[in-house]
């Protein structure tokens, strides 16, 4: 069977690898004239290896998915650490019991901080959306000070009008364990996604990848049996029913040479760098972007110089990149009619963060990729 797959990125080059392991013709198109999507990652002029749209911090609780992610590529372990920049101080983040230590002034103990929570949390047993769930969790302060601010730049959209998996991705731990994320395994491809995807490629027989090529070109110029899709599925059905909710953001990149980083030592508390963390967050209203990456100190790269990416969220119009999908009740309604007719459309798959509207994860996506293409290989068998 010939397969014709739109994006490069995880969700269109796991469903080629698999496909073409059995023996299946694959040709993936993207227009962007770069593979890997919004995982790509590059070396910028300073030379250092940064993450063209966005931090991506690899992370999974599923083996399956490490497994077969390392058949393509080794792994830098990292212990993803962040900061929240408030009240002009650096917070650590998520809230741990560091924060609460910070936020009383003096030292504290696990039980004392359990104790100010039982104090301070709403009693809201079922939490409705993301106000409620980090209220239920931590009260109005903590939730003043890093959620609500952070919350209304990033989406434009009260938390109140947001589905509680949005601010209910962020841990809130009693202990000292400031890791900005919980899953079992946290780690870097060793040498990026971008060659990560190349890898998997290049073990995907008879796949032929064409950059800078819409779909809208595509769609005749190879004549296929069935379409992968995993491009925005508004776009797919012509916005009959009107655009989707989406965000945008926009990337400034600064680069410092190790002499001038010379100067940022007091701040950053560490030499080479230009901020105490891989990441700090801006929660407050009146700072116009969300956070600020220095992904050096993730990466480990042995350079004298570093980047970092001031991260500014954007509307949406279809002239943008759709970033994030709206985790809300609204939007998923309306997602929910474009569903239906891609339910109707027999001979094309619609896979990935913007194909099924999700808020997913590399690894999610990856996981939903194998099976797709495992269900084809079903069908067409
Ligand atoms: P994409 O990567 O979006 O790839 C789709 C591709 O399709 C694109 O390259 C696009 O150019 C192409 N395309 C679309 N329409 C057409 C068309 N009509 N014709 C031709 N080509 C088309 N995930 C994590 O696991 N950890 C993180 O820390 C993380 N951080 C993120 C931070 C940001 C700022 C963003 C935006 C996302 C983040 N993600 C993170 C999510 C991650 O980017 C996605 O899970 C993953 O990249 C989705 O892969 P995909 O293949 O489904 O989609
Ligand atoms: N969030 C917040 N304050 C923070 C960090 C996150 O309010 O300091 C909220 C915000 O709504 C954000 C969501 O939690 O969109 C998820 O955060 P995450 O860092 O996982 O976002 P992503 O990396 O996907 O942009």
């Amino acid at each position: 069977m010939k397969f014709l797959i739109v994006g490069a990125g995880f969700s269109g080059i796991v469903a080629a690898h698999r496909l073409s392991n059995a023996g299946h013709k694959c040709t993936i198109v993207d227009r962007r004239p770069h593979l890997a999507g919004n995982a790509h990652d590059s070396h910028d002029k300073a030379g250092v290896l940064t993450h063209n749209y966005g931090p991506h911090y690899f992370r999974t609780n599923s083996q399956r998915i490490v497994d077969y992610l390392s058949q393509f590529t080794d792994w830098h372990p990292v212990d993803y650490t962040i900061k929240s920049f408030t009240e002009g101080k650096h917070w650590p983040f998520p809230i741990n019991l560091n924060t609460f230590e910070e936020l009383i002034g003096k030292p504290a103990t696990a039980a004392d901080f359990e104790r100010y929570l039982s104090e301070n949390r709403h009693d809201i047993p079922d939490p409705k959306n993301s106000e409620e769930v980090i209220l239920s969790q931590v009260g109005s302060r903590l939730y003043e000070l890093f959620f609500e601010g952070y919350t209304l730049k990033q989406w434009k959209r009260h938390p109140r009008e947001l589905d509680p998996s949005v601010c209910g991705r962020i841990p809130i731990r009693t202990n000292r364990d400031d890791r900005y994320l919980s899953e079992s395994f946290q780690a870097l491809p060793k040498n990026g996604y971008t060659a990560l995807l190349e890898n998997i490629l290049a073990d995907s027989p008879g796949t032929t990848l064409h950059l800078n090529t819409d779909f809208q070109e595509a769609r005749e110029k190879f004549p296929h049996d069935h379409l992968i899709f995993t491009g925005a599925i508004d776009e797919y059905f012509g916005r009959r029913f009107g655009p989707l909710p989406y965000r945008s953001l926009r990337f400034e990149h600064e680069s410092f040479s190790g002499r001038e980083l010379r100067e940022r030592e007091p701040i950053s508390g560490k030499p080479g760098f230009w901020q105490p963390a891989m990441q700090v967050n801006y929660p407050e209203k009146d700072v116009p972007f969300t956070r600020i990456v220095e992904l050096k100190h993730a990466t480990g790269q042995q350079i004298a110089a570093t980047t970092i990416v001031r991260e500014f969220p954007d509307d949406w119009d279809p002239s943008k990149e759709p970033y994030y999908p709206v985790p809300a009740p609204d939007a998923a309604a309306a997602y929910r009619k474009y569903a239906t007719l891609a339910e109707a459309e027999t001979n094309t798959t619609f896979i990935g963060r913007l194909a099924t509207y999700r808020y997913y994860n590399m690894d999610q996506v990856t996981g939903m990729a194998i099976a797709a293409a495992e269900n084809l290989i079903k069908r067409f068998a």
